[in-house]
């Protein structure tokens, strides 16, 4: 069994800047577990103290039943994936692969089998010959996850694997990286500033922020009910449409409003609909259309609040203020600069 568990995990630097605030988190065993923030919200210092890369200044980390503060990365029995890959340049895949395990003092039939049994998962089998730079960044990046399956680690730590590659690897290499993992399942932590990666990659999905957690669950149930205005602005692409209502209005819009901050609606560009109805407890807005994007399947509709719509005071959040986002399917669109009515049911 390795289950990960963070109790009041906390990092101060040399020099005080305190980049963890407490975090508490627990990765059960075999999960897949993604840590995803913006840039500076502590995300890859907490995964280098899993790592043992960097000591804790508070708190306590737990691998496997055994608490490890005090233990080398060596003996913590992880392995990490970096977003460098980290390879060694003068060495052929194979020896990239099997170079932990002989610094380790492993048998070298043991390795063979180790690592051509990898090189089969990851269909790296006609390369191990190669050296590094004969390999595109896809097989790159495959040699490093193989680098560390080879190891067969309680634990693999991913620390932005993925951003180095063009966007249509990126997509085939994350969908690879959650089948390998959900084959071997072996408990995984991933660090990510893509939310859309984070999504999709996460069994649990931990929403972090200035050294702090704003909100762990699962990815579904931070979509639909984000516990904060920045997790509700952070997740979800375009962002949620964010509307501070006056408080006695709030009252007659939409019960169970999801952005729990008080006195903020929050409604998903997917949810608004092009009508002129007011559905029964719903909310309707007039929009005039600024700019429309068809990106195919869909069509995104940017549009401005009335002077007159009394509904609705200020946009917080990453919208600039009096813009509300709407997604329609398929590329039928209003024109720009025509006066539309949106609602909406769910928020
Ligand atoms: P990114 O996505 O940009 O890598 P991150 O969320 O991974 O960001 P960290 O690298 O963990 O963020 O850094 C968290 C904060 O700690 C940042 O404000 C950073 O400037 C600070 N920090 C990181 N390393 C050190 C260090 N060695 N000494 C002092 N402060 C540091």
């Amino acid at each position: 069994m390795a289950n990960v568990t963070l109790r009041s995990v906390r990092k101060t630097y040399p020099g005080g800047f305190e980049a963890i605030k407490g975090v508490d988190v627990d990765v059960g065993d075999g999960q897949f577990c993604v840590l995803v923030g913006p840039s500076g919200c502590g995300k890859s210092t907490l995964l280098r103290m899993v790592a043992g890369l960097e000591t804790v200044t508070g708190g306590e980390i737990d691998i496997g039943g055994r608490v490890v503060n005090g233990i080398e990365p060596a003996d913590r029995d992880i392995a990490m994936v970096f977003q460098n890959y980290a390879l060694y340049p003068h060495m052929s895949v194979y020896n990239n692969m099997a170079y932990g395990l002989r610094n380790r003092g492993m048998a070298e039939a043991e390795i063979k089998t180790r690592v051509e049994e990898a090189a089969r998962i990851l269909e790296l089998a006609p390369m191990l010959e190669r050296k590094p730079r004969q390999l595109s960044g896809g097989q790159r990046q495959r040699v490093a996850m193989g680098r560390a399956i080879v190891r067969q680690p309680k634990v693999f730590l991913f620390d932005e694997p993925l951003s180095n590659l063009d966007a249509k690897l990126r997509i085939a290499m994350r969908v690879e990286i959650r089948k390998l993992q959900r084959r071997l399942n072996t408990t995984s932590i991933y660090v990510t500033h893509d939310q859309l990666e984070a999504m999709t990659l996460a069994d649990i999905l931990v929403v972090m922020n200035g050294g702090q957690v704003e909100q762990i669950g699962n990815p579904l149930e931070i979509y639909e009910k984000p516990a904060t205005t920045f997790v509700a602005s952070f997740i979800g692409a375009p962002p949620m449409n964010l509307m501070s209502t006056r408080p006695e209005e709030i009252r007659s819009q939409l019960a169970g409003s999801n952005a729990a901050d008080a006195g903020i609606l929050g409604i998903r560009p997917e949810d608004f609909v092009i009508t002129e109805e007011t559905p029964a407890g719903g909310v309707a807005l007039p929009l005039t259309v600024e700019a429309i994007e068809r990106v195919g399947a869909e069509t995104f509709v940017y549009g401005s609040r009335e002077q007159e719509d009394q509904h609705v005071a200020a946009t917080p959040g990453e919208l600039p203020p009096g813009e509300v986002i709407v997604r329609i399917p398929g590329t039928g669109a209003p024109a720009i600069g025509a006066r539309i009515r949106v609602a909406a049911v769910r928020a």
